[in-house]
């Protein structure tokens, strides 16, 4: 058994504004990545440039990160990076300028590389990241992976590559100008995490010590989401349960649900956490080890699976994906075997259709 998590994570209020001194400590002249409106709105950008300001650190700011974001994406911004000479990366926002901010920071450490080394197994360095969320749910401030958009392939991929950030600042405070749907998805998200990780060929006792926190956590505000009743105490305990779930996955990696996933999402545009969601209820019913669905339903607070799946569906609504999808979907995944190992039994086709909400 093996623990590995180099990222420091703070979570606190004022979480940027209080380790000014830690940030301006990992390097000279910061690439800042984001996405196109909402860390302007939900004030984390501003205050990162108030600390680079007050430590007299230069920056930029790459703001064009779309959803599910693309290889070309990436690309676009290394190159500015190598131009302006930065060196180091501050990815705010969701999972998408969290990934993206991974992937660009490893193409700037490697100027002659091109694209194609994403996807190559091969061991490259990356400047240092900063990750700064304003979803709960992803998990990337404290993964090591980044999930880009392959257009030639319509589907999305993790990047070969590890890349932990050295610091992820977790402020609850950001969540609170997120839409109804994003929150939510986000936090079937990070469920899903936890779940998948904790049904898993490779969880074990040490590492479920992650997923079993999140789970409970989960199971303490599953109704304020089902009501949609959002304390602060609801943010807080959301944000602390999407990172211990990214730091499960760091150990285990995802399974099917996410697995199905990328396929919906990039055909159809369903956001990832609704996307993974519809086939997570499905495969809990399915997983042949009854022993570990009873534990996870027991730290969720759920009667059963059945009633999982309903909470979900209920949650989430339904996602109607064609038949023709579907089955080029179930295809891909019956190939991936990377993904397919994490699955402790074998699998048929028929039993991965049947996992659809
Ligand atoms: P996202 O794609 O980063 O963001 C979704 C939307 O929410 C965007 O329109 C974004 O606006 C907005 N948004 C973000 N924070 C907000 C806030 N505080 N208030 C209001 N709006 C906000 O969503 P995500 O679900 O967090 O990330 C999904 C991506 O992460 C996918 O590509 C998925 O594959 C990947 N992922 C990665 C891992 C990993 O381990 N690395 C794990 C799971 C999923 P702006 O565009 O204006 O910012
Ligand atoms: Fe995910």
């Amino acid at each position: 058994m093996m623990l590995y998590m180099p990222t420091i994570v703070y979570s606190e209020k004022d979480c940027v504004k209080n380790h000014s001194k830690d940030i301006a400590m990992v390097g000279k002249k910061a690439m800042i990545v984001t996405g196109k409106h909402s860390s302007r709105a939900n004030g984390s950008l501003q205050d990162i440039v108030d600390v680079l300001n007050e430590n007299s650190i230069e920056y930029i700011i790459f703001d064009d990160i779309e959803e599910n974001p693309s290889i070309e994406t990436v690309m676009k911004a290394r190159n500015i990076g190598i131009e302006e000479k930065v060196d180091f990366v501050i990815g705010i926002g969701g999972g998408s300028p969290l990934d993206a901010s991974k992937a660009i920071a490893m193409m700037i450490a490697n100027k002659e590389c091109d694209e194609s080394v994403l996807y190559q197994a091969v061991k490259l360095e990356a400047l240092p990241v900063i990750t700064v969320p304003t979803t709960a749910g992803t998990g990337s401030e404290v993964t090591p992976y980044a999930i880009l958009t392959i257009h030639a392939n319509r589907t999305k991929k993790s990047i070969s590559h590890r890349i932990y950030p050295v610091m992820a600042l977790l402020d609850s405070k950001y969540l609170k100008t997120q839409k109804k749907e994003t929150l939510i998805n986000t936090a079937v998200d990070a469920l899903a995490h936890c779940v998948e990780s904790y049904l898993n060929t490779n969880s074990n006792s040490l590492n479920r010590t992650y997923s079993e926190k999140g789970l409970k956590l989960f199971g303490e505000v599953k109704d304020a989401l089902a009501k949609f009743e959002i304390t602060d105490d609801v943010y807080d305990k959301l944000m602390d349960m999407a990172m211990i779930a990214g730091i499960a996955i760091t150990h285990t990696a995802t399974s099917l649900p996410h697995g199905l996933s990328y396929a919906v999402t990039y055909e159809l545009g369903v956001p990832h956490g609704k996307a993974v969601g519809m086939f997570l209820g499905g495969y809990v019913e399915n997983y042949k080890n009854s022993n570990d669905v009873n534990n996870v339903m027991d730290m969720l607070g759920f009667d059963g699976a059945s009633d999982f799946r309903k909470y979900l569906n209920d949650l989430l609504g339904f996602v109607e994906v064609s038949s023709e999808i579907m089955d080029r979907n179930v295809n891909d995944l019956m190939s991936n075997k990377a993904k397919l190992k994490n699955y402790p039994f074998e699998i048929t086709k028929e039993e991965l259709l049947g996992m659809a909400n």
